[in-house]
């Protein structure tokens, strides 16, 4: 069982709640205009399911790509050009670590929900000859302790919650396991749900099949949820989740609160399903039909973004909301490639942990701008949002709390973090993909690969497609980076992979061999 330091985490807590208290101005709802000034800025943060580095008309690479040209993301174009796009911005490689850690703030290593969750329990991970899943915490995550194989934290929304804000979740939730307290959003801070639960995905995009996967035999877990208003209806996820979130929205204006809205879509997630607005717009592309389907898909969830976009200005809250757009992981393997990365979801390399994001800030981000000095990782989400909330210092709370805000970054103060700032990728499991730790710092990435007992040195800045394996040219560099890998997974107790022919921990990578590899 991994309860990861509970006392520990509980203490960084219960300090970020105090300072919560000392620095959060009184806010109080009434309507002086004065009082108005003083309401923290709501927070948007629109966050797309599988979505790949390439997957938009923006270009995230030094020079617009093959992809960049296919896709058409109007808004997305709109709101960089009114804010600041991060050329280096990463997430984890699959959905539930990604959205643990940003719940949490922790690294993944750390929080040791390491693959996706689903039923109580029940792995995703299959055993290999070699060796099998680390006992990781595959129940997902909880507010409340005492069950077994989850991650007992406070939630990020619980923290805005304290200070003043409504929190609303829209979409998809992928938190906790079924049968555990953490699949329903409403036990994790979350005022409002909307349509989220255990599952991972949607059952089907159609209102016409009231999202469900029953029409083709697939299980009810996949079923959406909360949504009965728009079953039976010719109406697409991506429009109904945006119609909720927009009355959400003007729900908080007519109550003068300021909100959280955590607009996760399900899309761009599997099953693929075209969203028959937008598909002729691809029908003299040359694409295939399943690229057709997957352009439609993302051209959907861009006009959600519009739409809140548009909602923002009308009711006369666009100069005091944050929008922060961002995805989970790297495109799936179904997709067109992520070139010019390699790989794709769930796979250590760009492909599946190079994601886009975009922040717009009104009184901090200049328009059109681009951030390509640093490097961000989604356990920075939790102390960011903290101190656009009003909590000062949240980056330097506790030694639980792995991410550090990028706040500077947004109106370019890069100096304030540092460029060799080690980032961390830890799956210890057999889905999908062999099992792997990995860590970046500055332009350098290693890969440890623990079926094998590996390393791989990539320079990032001269082969950003991760061809050149260099751990044997260059061994101190490789050394170097085994040992702050080494370190981190040390001290943060992260189970390892299990070797099946003496079923103990693979080693660490500091411990392997990597000179004079056959
Ligand atoms: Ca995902």
């Amino acid at each position: 069982m991994y309860f990861v330091s509970k006392s520990g985490i509980q203490s960084a807590v219960q300090i970020i709640l105090s300072i919560c208290f000392l620095l959060i101005p009184n806010f109080s709802f009434g309507n002086d205009e004065s009082l108005e000034e003083k309401r923290p800025p709501n927070i948007l943060f629109f966050f797309v399911d599988d979505m790949g580095w390439q997957d938009t008309s923006v270009p995230f690479h030094i020079e617009p790509t093959e992809l960049n040209a296919i896709y058409r993301t109007p808004n997305m174009e709109r709101l960089a050009a009114q804010g600041i796009k991060f050329r280096q911005a990463y997430a984890c490689a699959v959905c539930s670590p990604s959205r643990i850690s940003l719940m949490t703030g922790m690294n993944s290593a750390r929080h040791m929900v390491t693959n996706w969750t689903l039923n109580k329990d029940k792995q995703p991970d299959t055993d290999r000859p070699e060796v099998r899943a680390a006992n990781w915490n595959l129940n997902g995550m909880c507010a409340s302790p005492g069950i077994e194989h989850t991650i007992h934290a406070t939630p990020l929304p619980q923290l805005l919650k304290q200070a003043t804000y409504r929190t609303i979740h829209c979409g998809k939730a992928h938190f906790g396991a079924n049968d555990t307290p953490g699949a329903d959003p409403l036990t994790l801070g979350f005022d409002i749900n909307i349509a989220g639960h255990a599952a991972g995905g949607p059952g089907s995009y159609y209102g016409t099949n009231n999202f469900s996967a029953a029409f083709r035999n697939g299980g009810a877990v996949w079923d959406v949820p909360g949504l009965k208003k728009y079953h039976g209806q010719d109406i697409y996820l991506n429009e109904a989740l945006t119609r909720e979130a927009i009355t959400a929205i003007e729900k908080s204006v007519r109550d003068k609160t300021p909100f959280y809205l955590y607009m996760a879509h399900y899309a761009i997630h599997a099953p693929c399903e075209p969203d028959q607005r937008f598909v002729d717009n691809y029908k003299d592309s040359g694409l295939t039909p399943f690229q057709v389907t997957y352009a439609s898909m993302i051209e959907s969830m861009d006009k959600s973004l519009g739409d809140l976009m548009d909602c923002l200005v009308k009711n006369g809250i666009d100069n005091n909301t944050i929008i922060v757009f961002m995805s989970d992981n790297g495109a799936a393997s179904h997709a067109p490639l992520n070139k010019p990365l390699r790989g794709h979801k769930l796979t250590p390399y760009e492909g599946g942990t190079r994601v886009p994001l975009i922040v717009r800030h009104p009184s901090m981000t200049k328009p059109a701008t681009v951030c390509d000095k640093r490097y961000v990782i989604i356990e920075d989400i939790f102390p960011t949002f903290l101190e656009m909330a009003g909590v000062q210092n949240a980056s330097q709370i506790g030694g639980q709390i792995d991410g550090e805000s990028f706040v500077p970054l947004l109106n370019g103060e890069i100096a304030s973090l540092d460029y060799e700032r080690p980032i961390f990728w830890h799956f210890p499991n057999t889905y999908d993909q062999p099992p792997y730790s990995s860590v970046r710092s500055g332009d350098w990435k290693l890969i440890y690969q623990h079926t094998t007992q590996t390393l791989e040195l990539y320079n990032l800045a001269n082969d950003l497609s991760e061809t050149k394996n260099l751990a044997e040219s260059q061994p101190e560099k490789t050394r170097t980076l085994a040992q702050i890998l080494s370190e981190h997974l040390r001290e943060t107790k992260a189970g390892m992979t299990i070797k099946r022919s003496t079923e103990q921990p693979v080693p660490y990578p500091d411990e392997v061999k990597f000179d004079n590899q056959k």
